[in-house]
């Protein structure tokens, strides 16, 4: 069997709390919800979370707790996940991509500048994606969106665990939204938050993704019902308490890739900045050989991942956008993601790092 690139077992921990959870709750709408959005926007160093049914309805409650709608441009990156642009467009705004940086592969805080001066300024926030769990440069990011007075949104759905300057993801922008989706740092199955400091923005979020709801069958606005279950809630107060520990394997596993790396010419390392604690969702190298690597990795049963093969600004669904993201277009061909995940054994982790170390493109 081969090495894979995601944990497989999510580890659940104690099924007497899921058990307890069926018998005694609500399904949905229970007390465990509450406690989960307490205690993670509290991770978070953050006063109020909301939960919701995924990462995509996190990014769209945020978006539209903002106000973001029809006419609205959002600055963003083309190399993420999909679903980061389309919480934007399902807002009925439009996605405004700026380009990368080379080495961090996040947002380049010049690009942005870039791309809102292109837009004659008339944008109305930054979403900015700490991809593959590195923190995105939130500092430059800061004074460009307080340049033009617009909000700063974190797509934390890669980056739970992660730190910058010793302050968690999800403390570095204005609202930030998860996901815990399985493969993530950490799970619910189906899930996502979003949390901030902001007490009114909180209730927007938390009326949207319940209906509009103002009081007992009262509707201030249109909402959607985007909420948690309470079982999603019960595992994520468990996973919660371990991730911590998780983040920190994935963090123990990439410094022996790091170290195997270190004489291999032909295969960069990701960068691991000072002052970050990246949280390594994915161990992600990039490589001009890249479908020798993958190859030859996968020779030595190693599942492999790319993320992303194609950036969004290429993707069918965005042709109608005009973008130019160089950057963004080359990592789609050169990154290679290795399991990393907390799940894998000392001889796996061994196995992946002899395989680094012994590539010949
Ligand atoms: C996973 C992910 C999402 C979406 O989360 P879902 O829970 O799958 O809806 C959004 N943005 C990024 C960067 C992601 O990795």
């Amino acid at each position: 069997m081969s090495i894979p690139i995601a944990a497989p077992d999510v580890g659940l921990g104690g099924l007497s709390e899921l058990i307890e959870t069926v018998e005694t709750e609500r399904l949905a709408d229970g007390p465990r919800v509450r406690a989960f959005e307490a205690a993670f926007a509290d991770y978070c160093e953050q006063s109020h979370g909301v939960a919701t049914a995924n990462g995509t309805t996190a990014l769209h409650a945020a978006l539209r707790g903002l106000g973001i709608g029809p006419g609205d441009a959002v600055v963003t990156t083309p190399f993420s996940f999909v679903a980061t642009a389309n919480a934007i467009r399902l807002c009925g705004a439009e996605p405004v991509f700026a380009d990368v940086d080379p080495t961090t592969l996040n947002l380049d805080p010049e690009a942005v500048r870039e791309a809102i001066a292109a837009h004659d300024g008339e944008v109305s926030a930054i979403l900015a994606v700490h991809l593959y769990g590195l923190p995105a440069p939130m500092d430059e990011l800061r004074s460009v969106a307080d340049a033009h007075t617009v909000p700063l949104i974190e797509d934390a759905a890669q980056a739970h665990g992660a730190t910058q300057a010793g302050t968690p993801v999800g403390a570095l922008g204005d609202v930030a939204c998860f996901s815990f989706y399985p493969t993530k740092n950490m799970t619910t199955g189906e899930g996502g938050m979003v949390v901030t400091d902001d007490q009114t923005l909180a209730d927007r979020v938390a009326r949207f993704v319940n209906h509009g709801r103002t009081g007992t069958y009262e509707h201030g606005d249109v909402g959607h019902n985007f909420r948690l279950t309470s079982l999603g809630a019960a595992i994520g107060l468990q996973q919660l308490e371990r991730l911590d520990d998780f983040v920190a394997v994935r963090r123990r596993n990439a410094a022996r890739y790091d170290e195997a790396l270190a004489d291999q010419p032909a295969i960069t390392s990701p960068p691991d900045p000072d002052g970050v604690r990246h949280a390594y969702h994915q161990y992600t190298v990039q490589c001009g050989a890249r479908d020798a690597l993958e190859e030859q990795l996968a020779d030595a049963g190693i599942d492999t991942g790319i993320y992303y093969p194609t950036p969004i600004h290429r993707q069918p669904a965005y042709a109608d956008v005009d973008a130019s993201a160089p950057v963004a277009e080359r990592a789609a061909e050169e990154v290679l993601s290795v399991p990393v995940h907390p799940d894998l054994g000392r001889a796996e982790v061994e196995r992946v790092a002899d395989a680094l170390a012994g590539f010949e493109p």
